[in-house]
C-alpha cells in the first residue's frame, strides 16, 4: 500500500489515475470515490491480494456492486487506516517516552545538586562555631530536602500518567488489530484473517505431519432469498448462519466469512469423520430451522447450505488446497445443493 501512496505523489500519478478511470469504464464500474480508491490500489499493486480478488470477481463475471466495494474496502483497504493508527500510536509513545526521560534527567540533576548541598552542609557543620550558623545550615538543608521531595512527587505523577497512557494505547492497538481481523457483519474472522490462519495451519501441518482439513460453505440460492426478502433480511440470515458456524468452530477450528455469502472452516488436527460430522451438524441445523423475520413475523422458510471440503496433501499449498475445497463445493451445488462433498479423501485413496 505504501508503494501505491508513493506512486500517487510521483511522476506516474496521473498516468495511473487515467488508467484507473479507463479500466473502471471498460469493466462497467461506476467511478464513485470508493470504487476509485479500490481501483487505484488494485492497479497500483495488481499482484496483491486485492488485485487477485478483483480479477477473480471480474473473471467470474460477478457484478461489481456497492456491496462488493464495501466488502473489498473493509477487507483490503483498512491496512492504510491501520498504518495510520499505528503511526499515531507511535507518536504518542514517542511523546510519553521523551517526557519520562526528561523527568528522569531532571531528577538526576536535582539529586546530584542535593548531594552537593549535603556535602557542603557536612563541612559547614564541622566548621560551625555557634548555634546561629548551625541553624542556618539546618534550615538550608530543610529547604533543599523539601525541594527534592517535591521533584520526586512530580516525577512519580509523570510516571503514573505515562503508565496509564501507554496502557490505554496498548488496549486501543489491540482493538484495532482485532477489528482488522474481524468481519463487521458476522463477527467471524474476515478474509484477511482466514488467509493468514490457513497459511499458518498449512505450515504447521507440514512441520508436524498432522492432518488438516479445509471446508468452503456457500448459502444456496441466496440471491433469490435477497431478491424476495430484501438485503437487510439477507444480512440477518448471514449473521444467523455465521452464529451456527461460530458455535461449531471452537478452538482449534476456525470459522471465517470468506466473501459475500461464502464461509470457510479450517480444521487442524482432526479426522475425516470428525470434520464430516461437524459440517453435517452445521448443514442440518441451518437447513432444518424455518426462519422468521422479527420485524414483520413473516415466515421466510429455511435456507440451505452447500459445502465442499478437502484434506491437505503433504507439501500442498494453501491456494491449491482451497482450490480443491472449492471444486468440491461446486460438485455439491451441481449435485443439487444442500449437501457436503469431500474432495477425494486421502484415507480412501490409500
Ligand atoms: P448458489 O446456490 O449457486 O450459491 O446461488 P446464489 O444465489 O447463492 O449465488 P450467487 O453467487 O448467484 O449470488 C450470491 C448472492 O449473495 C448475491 C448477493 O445478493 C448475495 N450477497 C453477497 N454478499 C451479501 C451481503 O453481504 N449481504 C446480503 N444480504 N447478500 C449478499
Ligand atoms: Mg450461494
Ligand atoms: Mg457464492
Amino acid at each position: 500500500m505504501a508503494t501505491v501512496e508513493t506512486t500517487l505523489r510521483g511522476p506516474e500519478a496521473y498516468g495511473l489515475a487515467r488508467r484507473v478511470i479507463k479500466e473502471m469504464e471498460s469493466a462497467g464500474v461506476w467511478p464513485t470515490p470508493l470504487n476509485f480508491e479500490i481501483w487505484v490500489h488494485y492497479l497500483g499493486d495488481p499482484e496483491g491480494a486485492l488485485g487477485r480478488e478483483i480479477r477473480r470477481i471480474l473473471a467470474a463475471d460477478e457484478p461489481f456492486t456497492e456491496g462488493t466495494a464495501d466488502m473489498l474496502a473493509a477487507e483490503y483497504l483498512p491496512r492504510s487506516r491501520l498504518t495510520e493508527e499505528i503511526r499515531d500510536a507511535g507518536r504518542v509513545l514517542d511523546r510519553e517516552l521523551s517526557s519520562v526521560s526528561d523527568a528522569i534527567a531532571k531528577a538526576h540533576q536535582s539529586q546530584a545538586a542535593y548531594g552537593q548541598t549535603l556535602d557542603k552542609a557536612a563541612s559547614s557543620i564541622e566548621t560551625a562555631g555557634d548555634g546561629a550558623s548551625l541553624q542556618a545550615v539546618v534550615s538550608g538543608l530543610t529547604t533543599a530536602t523539601r525541594k527534592v521531595q517535591r521533584e520526586n512527587e512530580t516525577l512519580e505523577k509523570k510516571l503514573d500518567a505515562s503508565t496509564r497512557e501507554v496502557a490505554r494505547l496498548r488496549e486501543h492497538l489491540e482493538q484495532v488489530r482485532r477489528d482488522a481481523m474481524t468481519d463487521a457483519l458476522t463477527n467471524l474472522a474476515n478474509r484477511k484473517a482466514f488467509d493468514e490462519n490457513l497459511e499458518t495451519a498449512c505450515a504447521q501441518a507440514e512441520a508436524e505431519g498432522g492432518d488438516l482439513f479445509l471446508a468452503v460453505l456457500d448459502i444456496d440460492h441466496f440471491k433469490r432469498f435477497n431478491d424476495t426478502w430484501g438485503h437487510q433480511t439477507g444480512d440477518q440470515v448471514l449473521r444467523y448462519v455465521a452464529s451456527v458456524m461460530g458455535r461449531v468452530a471452537g478452538h482449534p477450528r476456525i470459522a471465517a466469512r470468506f466473501g459475500g455469502e461464502e464461509f470457510a472452516m479450517i480444521f487442524p488436527r482432526e479426522s475425516l469423520i470428525q470434520v464430516e460430522n461437524a459440517l453435517e451438524a452445521v448443514r442440518k441445523e441451518i437447513g432444518s430451522r424455518s426462519l422468521r423475520r422479527r420485524s414483520t413475523d413473516d415466515e421466510l422458510g429455511a435456507v440451505t447450505l452447500s459445502a465442499g471440503f478437502a484434506q491437505r496433501r503433504p507439501g500442498e499449498s494453501a491456494s491449491t488446497l482451497l482450490g480443491r475445497a472449492d471444486a468440491a463445493l461446486y460438485a455439491s451445488k451441481h449435485a443439487g445443493r444442500n449437501r457436503i462433498t469431500c474432495a477425494d479423501p486421502l484415507d480412501q485413496a490409500a
